[in-house]
């Protein structure tokens, strides 16, 4: 427990920190034992071609159900996974699932899957993936791994190798959150990659026609065109976005506006219709 004795300014916050370093502690102890107890779920959400708006595919999303708190996001424990290198066999327990999840669907719908920068500091990382499709039995040109900027700044050859080399297997790669992170121009233009996702972050303020928000979502949608790679907008939650984000070329759209995260059995279900958006809607 905290150290008695020390200066009335420091004691006055220890029984806060305390809780916080227990609550840390339990959240800690807690992850440790939720794979074995099967408590997580992947949850999946659609992404949708503006032209066409047909599905595409689907992105994985972990879900943690606590047995006494209930539904964890996982902006809460992915963190304390990565510190903890837990990650890694929960990672490893996404890959598989979500690619067994996906060998039950149409099989022109990819799956999307998020990696974190833990998960690239394994040597294990090309390996598993490897595994994972050939377990499966999915193609692998259906696999598309979801990476942010954090990701490839960190020790970028390692990250450059492992990329290089799932890209040479036919893995597609998309770099998630675009425009929140510092990569420079010059890296882009080296990093192998075949995705852009637009953060939602521009993509929720673009309401109002040529103001700062549409301009940007116009300009990032022009850089991925002109690079090759394919433009998604995250996050898309009313019609007035999605038509500015048709207008602007941009290719894919996913967010609650076209489907929430739904649950594989409601997929599997849909899984021998022609596969609309509205179809995966809740
Ligand atoms: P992300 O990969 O950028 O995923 C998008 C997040 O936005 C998801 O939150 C999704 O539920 C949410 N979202 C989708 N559409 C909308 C919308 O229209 N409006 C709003 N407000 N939100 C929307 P979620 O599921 O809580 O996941 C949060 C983050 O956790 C993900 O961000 C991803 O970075 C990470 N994550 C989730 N699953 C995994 C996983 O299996 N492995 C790893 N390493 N990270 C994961
Ligand atoms: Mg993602
Ligand atoms: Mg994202
Ligand atoms: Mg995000």
């Amino acid at each position: 427990s905290a150290k008695s004795g020390g200066r009335g300014a420091f004691r006055f916050f220890e029984p806060e920190l305390d809780r916080l370093l227990h609550a840390r502690r339990n959240l800690e102890r807690d992850l440790r034992k939720a794979l074995a107890r099967s408590e997580f779920e992947l949850h999946y959400q659609p992404f949708v071609n503006l032209k066409s708006g047909e599905t595409c595919g689907f992105e994985a999303l972990l879900r943690w159900h606590h047995p006494e708190r209930g539904l964890v996001s996982p902006g809460e424990f992915i963190p304390v996974a990565e510190e903890t290198g837990l990650i890694l066999p929960l990672g490893e327990w996404v890959l598989r699932t979500a690619c067994a999840e996906a060998a039950k669907w149409r099989s022109d719908l990819k799956i999307a899957i998020n990696l974190s920068p833990a998960q690239f500091r394994s040597k294990e990382l090309v390996s598993t993936i490897v595994s994972a499709l050939a377990a499966s039995g999915i193609a692998s040109d259906r696999l598309e791994l979801e990476v942010t900027e954090t990701v490839i700044m960190h020790d970028s050859g390692t990250v450059f190798a492992a990329l290089s080399q799932l890209r040479e297997l036919g893995v597609r790669i998309a770099l998630d959150d675009f425009g929140t992170g510092y990569s420079s121009l010059s890296f882009l233009q080296k990093f192998p990659f075949d995705k852009i996702k637009i953060d939602r972050s521009f993509v929720s303020e673009l309401s109002s026609p040529m103001e700062e928000p549409h301009r940007i979502a116009r300009a990032v949608v022009q850089f991925a065109t002109s690079l090759g790679k394919t433009s998604t907008a995250e996050g898309v939650e009313t019609a007035e976005q999605l038509d500015i984000l048709r207008q602007e070329g941009c290719v894919e759209a996913q967010g609650f506006h076209l489907s929430p995260p739904i649950r594989a059995s409601t997929i599997a279900r849909l899984a021998d219709r022609k596969a609309e958006a509205g179809e995966f809607a809740a």
